[in-house]
């Protein structure tokens, strides 16, 4: 519970003026109100209320009751970086009392205690990738670095030192909010950046890949520019990955390491965590409509290749060691790293998603198979978003995890956060596929 005393202490302690009483839709589309210190006892004891049908896809309808914001006060960040006595909390969605099942990180929360209740504590590491742009006086867009154009951009020193000091503004907010900024490199596509954050608790690294997003995207307008996540800008080049990085402890201890000698397949897992990938490939093609939510995202899972010869996005639903081409990538025997996600992905239902699948196949004790297989039952990744889709209306654990936070009560017959973003997410399918676009007309304008 959200405690008065500490939010305007908390206030008072940073010289905060201005608070952000933030949260997301299930598009991840962030939802705030800017809430002055003098309010702080009304925020913290009340909440903040929202028309739930204005803020977007949340489960409302015009004549809902108000959804009201209820702050974690343990989430709360001071960033004078951004403005002078900003600072942002993010919150808990409720309607009359109760949690808003329909509310991102409502779910998360659920999938935690689920995680819990099954003796993990689950710890989460994020890669957020984005391109920075530019806009044309013509209203286009282009990579903001003019002088990015070579053919081998990842890790490229000079592009680097063009960008310092955005990278460096970034860096340093991060560390000043003591998340561990610990490297910041340019990705292999032109104009392309990724700059890392230390792994902790599930929640804490979905509030931070909402709160990342925010601060790259306004630090980089700060100077023109124009941050993306959007998972596949440009066709020829690699796309924006949010790969998740999930472990496992119980009682504080890792239960993902095993005994290498007793480990055939050579990469010192522990059946905990074989079965954990035998899940998140089982659910793979349900998983994707979470992880890549967006008629743009299969793009990037679809591509061949690109300018430098690789997608380094995965095309099927298979796991190694450490090898980039994989669905789930292991690259020691503390982690793996699920590499379908990408940046238009609603951080809190991804890793709640891959929570869920990970789980059943603990459950379940799956085995994924040989190294670089798809186990039989698993075809390809779906190859567009509503392939997703229908894999999501057919898997009911990853359908269940989007219900995490539907209470007992909930009334029958009354929709399920499952349905209505599955009904969303066909809505926004079949309005691009609407669309004519310009390789049709280039292709069949004068065809027949
Ligand atoms: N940008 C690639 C992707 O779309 C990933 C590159 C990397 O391995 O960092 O997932
Ligand atoms: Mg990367
Ligand atoms: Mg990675």
């Amino acid at each position: 519970m959200t405690d008065t005393h500490d939010l305007a202490d908390l206030c008072a302690a940073s010289g905060t003026k201005f608070i952000l009483a933030l949260f997301v839709d299930l598009r991840g589309k962030p939802c705030a109100k800017l809430v002055p210190v003098e309010a702080v006892d009304e925020l913290a004891t009340d909440g903040v209320g929202f028309a739930g049908y204005a803020v977007g896809a949340i489960g409302q309808e015009p004549k809902d009751p108000d959804l009201i914001a209820i702050p974690d006060t343990s989430s709360f960040l001071p960033i004078p970086f951004i403005k002078e006595g900003l600072a942002i909390v993010h919150c808990d969605p409720h309607v009359e009392g109760k949690p808003w099942p329909f509310a991102p990180r409502n779910i998360l929360k659920s999938l935690v205690a689920q995680a819990a209740d099954a003796g993990f504590e689950p710890w989460v590491g994020a890669e957020v990738e984005y391109f920075l742009l530019k806009r044309g006086t013509d209203g286009s867009l282009s990579t903001a670095d003019a002088a990015d154009d070579s053919d081998q951009p990842c890790y490229d020193v000079r592009g680097l030192t063009r960008m310092y000091d955005h990278l460096t503004a970034v860096s340093a907010a991060m560390n000043q909010l003591g998340w561990g900024n610990y490297a910041n490199d340019h990705e292999d596509g032109n104009g392309q950046f990724e700059q890392n954050f230390t792994y902790a608790e599930a929640l804490t690294t979905a509030d931070r890949v909402i709160t990342l997003r925010y601060l790259l995207s306004t630090i980089a307008a700060e100077r023109g520019m124009v941050a993306t996540f959007m998972p596949k800008p440009f066709a020829e080049r690699t796309g924006s990955g949010l790969h998740l990085h999930l472990s496992l402890t119980s009682g504080g201890a890792p239960v993902f390491a095993g005994s290498p000698d007793e480990d055939e397949r050579g990469l010192g897992l522990s059946p905990t965590a074989y079965g954990f990938v035998g899940g998140v490939l089982e659910h793979a093609g349900a998983l994707q409509a979470v992880m890549a939510p967006t008629v743009n995202s299969y793009k990037r899972t679809g591509a061949t290749a690109t300018r430098s010869g690789a997608s380094w996005a995965p095309r099927r639903p298979t796991y190694g060691g450490n090898d980039r081409t994989h669905y789930v990538r292991v690259p020691d025997d503390q982690r793996v790293e699920l590499r379908g996600g990408d940046g238009s992905a609603n951080p809190y239902l991804a890793i709640a998603a891959a929570l869920g699948a990970g789980l059943d196949g603990i459950k379940r004790s799956l085995d994924p198979g040989a190294i670089g297989t798809c186990p039989d039952h698993v075809g390809a990744l779906p190859l567009t978003l509503l392939h997703a889709v229908e894999a999501l209306d057919d898997d009911a654990v990853v359908s269940g995890v989007l219900d995490a936070a539907v209470p007992d009560d909930w009334a029958d017959g009354k929709t399920l956060v499952s349905e209505y973003f599955s009904r969303l997410k066909r809505e926004e399918f079949f309005a691009w596929h609407a669309t004519v676009s310009p390789w049709e007309i280039d292709n069949y304008l004068t065809a027949f």
